[in-house]
């Protein structure tokens, strides 16, 4: 399995939806929930541009945080 699979199903948990939901959360809200893209790292944010593959991290205090719809395969 791989750690962006790894990163979208910790990120649905988080949200409480499954894949579907969230990336048609991003679709109809033009805001998506994010996940840092580091190994070791679990933040998470709900508001990141759905396009987004290198958002803020504030745990990593740099540009690692990944869209649901890029973690996802979908851009
Ligand atoms: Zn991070």
């Amino acid at each position: 399995m791989s750690t962006q699979q790894d990163k979208l199903d910790a990120l649905c948990d988080y949200l409480e939806m499954d894949v579907a939901e969230a990336l048609e959360a991003a679709a109809f809200d033009g805001v998506a929930a994010g996940a840092c893209t580091r190994p070791d790292c679990d933040f998470v944010t709900e508001e990141i541009e759905p396009d987004s593959r290198d958002g803020w991290c504030d745990d990593c205090r740099a540009n690692t945080v990944a869209s649901v719809m890029v973690l996802a395969g979908v851009l």
